[in-house]
């Protein structure tokens, strides 16, 4: 499992990031250069449950 110390989810609905929910493995995938982490499955938001994309967003 990737380290999941550095990214977050933003929610496509209501715009909030929340942590990479724990019990959802990741891995790091190389998209044209880019260290991607992705989630095996989607996560919800927890402010509005939306369900989001499994792409989540580095932290810099
Ligand atoms: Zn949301």
């Amino acid at each position: 499992m990737a380290d999941t110390s550095n990214w977050v989810i933003q929610c496509d609905n209501c715009g909030k990031e929340y942590d990479i929910p724990k019990d959802i493995p990741t891995k790091i995938e190389d998209m044209e250069g880019t260290e991607q982490l992705v989630l095996k499955v989607s996560p919800k938001c927890p402010y509005c449950y939306t369900i989001n994309s499994r792409l989540a967003k580095h932290m810099s």
